[in-house]
């Protein structure tokens, strides 16, 4: 049975990063609303203009909008295999639609894993990220003034990267987002992981929560 991932956190927490090294590692699709939005946004799409004022504000995008884009995307082929969700669901309202897509059209569980970081931390983080203009990924830190080593893109802050609207999305965090940590909480499949420590323990933690989880799942 495929391996079906949700990687939960605050901005700022790493999701992205590790999104990215454990759905290449397991061979998973990797399905970012985040990413997906900000596509549509540099394409002028009608999905990027509506949702382009929110995300520069720190809000969320309505939550019909990214339901529609996960459940279209869940039903096309190579996510029938598994998939891993990086920064969805994000309200509990998404978190029930999803269970009512993967009820009709996915086979297994949805292992959710929480990654846990403190406050000033996401904070430091946030607003010292640097990502590749043209490919998205984050650059490493010490890499800020060097071209993206994907693409040889320029690196430059999001956006939304900024103090105000960073305040903004954790506040928009606490009072929408936490909230799941109970919904998901009591099933078997919750993990939580410790996103404080250096960006390879964290993929070990996870790496070893995933393997584990399955094990007691299947
Ligand atoms: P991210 O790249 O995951 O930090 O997402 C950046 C922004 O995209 C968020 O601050 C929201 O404005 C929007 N966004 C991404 N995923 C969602 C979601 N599941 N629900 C609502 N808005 C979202």
């Amino acid at each position: 049975m495929g391996l079906n991932l949700a990687v939960m956190g605050p901005p700022g927490a790493g999701k992205g990063t590790q999104a990215d090294r454990i759905a290449a590692t397991h061979g998973l699709p990797k399905i970012s609303t985040g990413d997906i939005l900000r596509a549509a946004i540099k394409a002028q799409s009608p999905l990027g203009l509506a949702a382009k004022a929110m995300m520069e504000a720190g809000g969320l995008v309505d939550d019909r909008i990214v339901i529609g884009i996960v459940s279209e995307r869940l039903q096309e082929p190579d996510a029938q295999a598994g998939f891993l969700l990086d920064g969805f669901p994000r309200t509990v309202e998404q978190a029930r639609e999803l269970d009512r897509i993967m009820a009709e059209h996915c086979e297994g569980p949805l292992l959710v894993v929480n990654v846990e970081v403190p406050d000033e931390e996401l904070v430091r983080r946030l607003l010292s990220r640097r990502i590749c203009e043209q490919c998205g990924t984050n650059v490493d830190p010490e890499d800020a003034g060097t071209a993206c080593r994907r693409c040889g893109g320029v690196p430059v802050q999001r956006k939304d990267d900024v103090e105000d609207v960073v305040r903004e999305r954790l506040a928009v965090y606490e009072r929408q987002t936490r909230p799941l940590i109970e919904f998901y909480q009591a099933r078997p499949t919750f993990r939580a992981v410790n996103g404080a420590q250096v960006p390879d323990l964290v993929t070990a933690d996870l790496t070893a929560v995933v393997a584990s989880a399955r094990e007691q799942t299947t």
